[in-house]
């Protein structure tokens, strides 16, 4: 049985269609990213799956509950993290756990194991007495992942868990997340941060409401195996610049840093072949060139320029 099992999910707002037919299949254990800029569709599935709104089409099953049947049901057997967690910032780490040990129902010796479980591992051990207010926000997302764990869900959702941490703490939280799911939770997640999509064993982009994209992360690079990325750096930051995100019949660019990273459109083409054809068609001197390994940022910007195209 898959822990996470929807076919042909559909919401409308009025003529508006926010998440349009989207299927999606996680395995027990698995990490799932689902990734899409803002406005895509990614909380609307999010709050359809944990059965917080209905959908206008489709089928949910989480943990072989029907969430279109049984909406109540299902919140037994999730975690939910939303973007804006519900942690009390006028009570302490110590009083947010109490309080939200109680509402889950759990008796004073489950919540006081389970403090000493999130002290240990979740790195909140020397803030247990400050108030949630004052914890850096890379903490927070801990604690607030922490309390989403207490009544020991089989399946989370994590809505954006680490948008506003430094890229320590993010670090971080993707440890915990991978020991969960080593310890057979399976774990539905949201990011902006392509980079942080690595740690997904598989992924799927959605943009305006429909899903472009999917596989493993090493998969959705193989969209490249034929056609060579590079990074390019004419010299003239303006020049750099002036050709960001534009199309030629040889090439695309898109700009990463103060370099641009160019998707070829040659098959197999060696580098130094490359840099001849580069010069000749756009006339110009090349600083530095070279090829480089696909990341799933270059993916999605791939895909999201040829659906746009
Ligand atoms: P973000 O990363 O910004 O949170 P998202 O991918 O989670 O983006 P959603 O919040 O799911 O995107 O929104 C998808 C689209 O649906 C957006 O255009 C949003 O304005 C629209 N939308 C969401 N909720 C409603 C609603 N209740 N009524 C009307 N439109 C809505």
């Amino acid at each position: 049985m898959l822990a996470i099992d929807v076919e042909g999910l559909t919401k409308r707002f009025g003529n508006f269609i926010a998440v349009d037919n989207v299927e999606v299949k996680v395995n027990k254990g698995e990490i799932f990213g689902f990734l899409g800029a803002n406005g895509a569709g990614k909380t609307t599935t999010i709050k359809m799956l944990t059965g917080l709104i209905s959908p206008s089409k489709g089928k949910i099953f989480v943990d072989g509950i029907d969430v279109v049947k049984y909406p109540q049901k299902v919140k037994e057997k999730i975690g939910y993290m939303s973007q804006k967690f519900s942690l009390y910032n006028d009570l302490t780490v110590e009083e947010n756990i109490n309080f939200f040990g109680r509402i889950y129902g759990l008796s004073t010796k489950k919540i006081n194991s389970t403090k000493t479980w999130l002290y240990e591992n979740f790195g909140l051990k020397d803030y247990e007495s400050l108030l949630t207010n004052e914890l850096p926000t890379g903490i927070k997302q801990r604690l607030a992942l922490g309390i989403t764990l207490m009544h020991e869900p089989t399946i989370v959702f994590l809505d954006e868990p680490t948008s506003g941490a430094d890229p320590v703490s993010r670090r971080n939280f993707w440890e915990v997340i991978q020991e969960l799911s080593r310890n057979g939770v399976s774990v539905f997640v949201t990011t902006h941060f392509l980079e942080e999509a690595e740690y997904c064993n598989s992924i799927s982009f959605i943009h305006q409401g429909k899903i472009i994209a999917k596989g493993s992360p090493t998969q959705l690079k193989k969209i490249f195996e034929d056609y060579p990325i590079f990074e390019v750096d004419f010299g003239s930051p303006e020049f750099n610049y002036y050709l960001a995100g534009k199309k030629f019949d040889f090439a695309e660019f898109t700009l990463f840093g103060n370099k641009l990273h160019c998707y070829c459109k040659m098959k197999l083409v060696s580098t130094e072949d490359f840099r001849k054809i580069l010069s000749e068609k756009l006339q110009t001197k090349i600083l530095s060139l070279r090829k480089i390994k696909p990341s799933l940022e270059d993916v999605f910007v791939n895909y999201i320029s040829s659906r746009n195209a």
